[in-house]
């Protein structure tokens, strides 16, 4: 991607709507909802800003515990689309008290059983962590539930600039061999990440994709633009 180029923006509108610390006081679903979870400290504000193009919308925990309450976003995509984001509180929190881990813990589980327009969940694990006991008991929840449909599940590596241009890769492909799932790496310092999170969450969705290609010409050639895939994934 050039740099004197930069992909125009994705985002015309981004809104905070409602926020609240149990599921029955958030207004009815508007639009589908893609809700983003992870530990505290994950950088998962950070990434939801960088998404949204906005500099402060979601607050950043530095704060611990600031953040114990389910946050709505309202999207606008370029091409007029409608979703919205939602702020899970972030869990694993080691200086918190039993009780309030296990309340964070319901409420997310709560969202995440309850919400019927929840579409899609954005995973996020911090790259030089790998994934911990509670990642894989939330994912188990989702996984396993009865009680609603299937969610997407996008798993994403933050901060890879923690990690050298060599050890990216690498990083990617280990997290992919030990959960025998795709990886998307992000970093606030690298903007191609956001745009190949963003192509993902569309896809999943199947929202704002761009037209089929053309059927190939008869003579074998690949098709124009298909290109190898981008640096920052392990699919
Ligand atoms: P949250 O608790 O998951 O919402 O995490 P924050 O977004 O508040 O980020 C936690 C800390 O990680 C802050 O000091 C951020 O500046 C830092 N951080 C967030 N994203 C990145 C990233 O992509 N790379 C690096 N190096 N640091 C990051």
């Amino acid at each position: 991607m050039s740099r004197s180029n930069p992909p125009p923006p994705r985002v015309i509108d981004a809104q905070f709507t409602a926020g609240a610390s149990r599921v029955e006081q958030l207004p009815p679903p508007q639009h589908l909802e893609v809700a983003f979870a992870g530990r505290s400290n994950v950088g998962k504000s950070s990434l939801m800003n960088s998404l949204l193009q906005r500099r402060k919308l979601v607050r950043t925990s530095s704060t611990p515990g600031c953040t114990r309450q389910v946050s709505l976003f309202d999207v606008t995509t370029r091409l007029g689309s409608r979703l919205t984001f939602v702020d899970l509180p972030g869990y694993g929190y080691a200086k918190r008290s039993k009780d309030e881990r296990k309340e964070w813990i319901e409420l997310i589980h709560g969202y995440l059983l309850q919400r019927p327009a929840l579409a899609l969940l954005v995973a996020l694990v911090d790259v030089r962590r790998g994934i911990q006991e509670e990642d894989e008991q939330l994912l188990d929840l989702i996984r396993q539930s009865r009680s609603r449909a299937p969610v997407e599940i996008i798993w994403v590596a933050t901060k890879l600039d923690e990690l050298s241009g060599s050890e990216r890769k690498l990083a990617l492909v280990k997290l992919k061999e030990q959960t025998q799932r795709p990886w998307v790496g992000f970093s606030i310092e690298l903007p191609e990440t956001h745009e190949i999170l963003w192509r993902q969450i569309l896809k999943r969705l199947e929202i704002d994709q761009p037209p089929a290609p053309k059927p190939p010409e008869s003579d074998g050639t690949a098709p124009e633009g298909t290109a190898p895939e981008p640096e920052g994934t392990a699919p």
